[in-house]
């Protein structure tokens, strides 16, 4: 094959059209690829199973001569970083995923990976196990095409962080992920793009889980009506006035997701629980919807209240140093002959992490598909190669 620029946003077409011809060529075994890691099953809360995927992948990243490290996790699969030499004098670029997924173990009994048209089908297929497959595709082409170059033709270093946890939180990757982004010069999150046009996330919402609890007093609700203080009408009263925090315009949101309460119709219930999921676009909004929370107080002051939870992810904002990489991402794009969009996002993802440390984030490079945590997921395998080509592209742009 004719040799490749190593600049990709300023090689011309002919040299962009190669690269795409290159993964057009490879496409089934990236295929493969994607499949080998969708039929290994890594549901976020199976630590052995999830440890059986980390060991795959691990061993396919050294096979491209990756420098693997294992940060062992106790309770989830153990986490994996891999770290390419490039010009040691540049800082590292990190390529951000998971491998864990939100199937139990046995799905793939009632959900196939399986090839129909241009789908590719199975669980955790897009959410993200092809973007682990498009990050070793992509650094297996760049090692091809620079084979004369030192370091594989790697601009800088490249550190590969896959967490096995990212679909319960995050709580026992979070300080890695965090702190090898903060040595990084940017961050490239290889989760599913968005909508079927595959736009990369430029934005992504803040996310808060709060329980509140309501005690109050049981009796019997015919002969004791009096004596009894109803939980669940005091958590009514409250749900009417934590739904009220919501305020659109700043893209904050506040929903009560879950009720329970009461224990059967004659008695007057004594406890009441709600679930909350809150949503900010804004990191200065987070103090002041945790104090609202937190300042919820009895309408009936024979009721008590619990509130537990906070902001669990800060939101992924739209800084200048986001906009900046979204734009190498889109020039790379038109190289390649295709119009990349940009999106902003409700749902969290460890990019968020990255992102609110000030390190410029790039998400949604991953696959185009559909149909994320539900039966119907899948990629379309058609979007592949450019996709490959992009992430290839970024990695030595950025
Ligand atoms: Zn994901």
């Amino acid at each position: 094959m004719n040799p490749i620029s190593r600049k990709a946003p300023t090689h011309s077409s002919a040299e962009a059209q190669r690269r795409l011809a290159y993964f057009n060529q490879c496409r089934d075994e990236i295929v493969s690829t994607i499949r080998e890691l969708v039929e290994i099953e890594s549901p976020s809360d199976n630590k052995a199973a999830a440890d059986r995927l980390a060991e795959t992948v691990a061993q396919q990243f050294s096979q491209l001569g990756g420098d693997v490290q294992i940060h062992q996790a106790k309770d989830f699969g153990n986490h994996l970083q891999v770290d390419f030499p490039g010009n040691a004098a540049a800082k590292p670029l990190m390529l951000l995923g998971h491998y864990d997924t939100v199937y139990p173990l046995g799905t793939l009994a009632t959900m196939p990976c399986r090839a129909v048209g241009n789908k590719l089908t199975g669980p955790g297929v897009l959410d993200m196990k092809s973007g682990i497959a498009l990050v070793l595709h992509a650094l297996a082409a760049l090692q091809d095409w620079h084979k004369e170059d030192c370091h594989g033709g790697l601009p800088r270093p490249v550190t590969v962080l896959l967490v096995s946890d990212e679909e319960v939180g995050s709580d026992s990757s979070r300080a890695i992920t965090e702190s090898l982004a903060k040595k990084a010069a940017a961050v490239l999150v290889l989760e599913p793009s968005y909508g079927s046009q595959g736009a990369v996330k430029t934005a992504r919402k803040g996310v808060g889980d709060y329980l509140v609890k309501v005690t109050g007093k049981a009796s019997h609700a015919g002969l004791d009506f009096q004596k009894g203080v109803n939980a669940i009408l005091e958590l009514a009263r409250q749900i009417e006035k934590i739904s009220s925090f919501t305020d659109l315009k700043k893209g904050l949101t506040v929903n009560v997701g879950t009720v329970s309460g009461g224990s059967r119709t004659n008695v007057v219930p004594a406890e009441a629980t709600a679930q909350v999921d809150v949503r900010i676009a804004r990191i200065k909004d987070a103090a002041g919807i945790d104090k609202k929370m937190r300042s919820l107080r009895p309408f009936n002051r024979k009721c008590k209240i619990e509130i537990t939870g906070g902001i669990n992810r800060p939101p992924m904002e739209r800084t200048a140093g986001v906009a900046a990489l979204y734009a190498q991402a889109a020039a790379i794009a038109r190289d390649l002959g295709w119009k990349l969009g940009e999106a902003a996002v409700g749902g969290g993802s460890d990019g968020n992490f990255t992102a609110s440390l000030g390190i410029p984030t790039l998400d949604g490079l991953g696959a185009v598909g559909d149909g994320a945590h539900a039966p119907h997921e899948h990629i379309l395998i058609s979007e592949l190669p450019r996709r490959a080509a992009l992430v290839a592209g970024l990695i030595e742009a950025v």
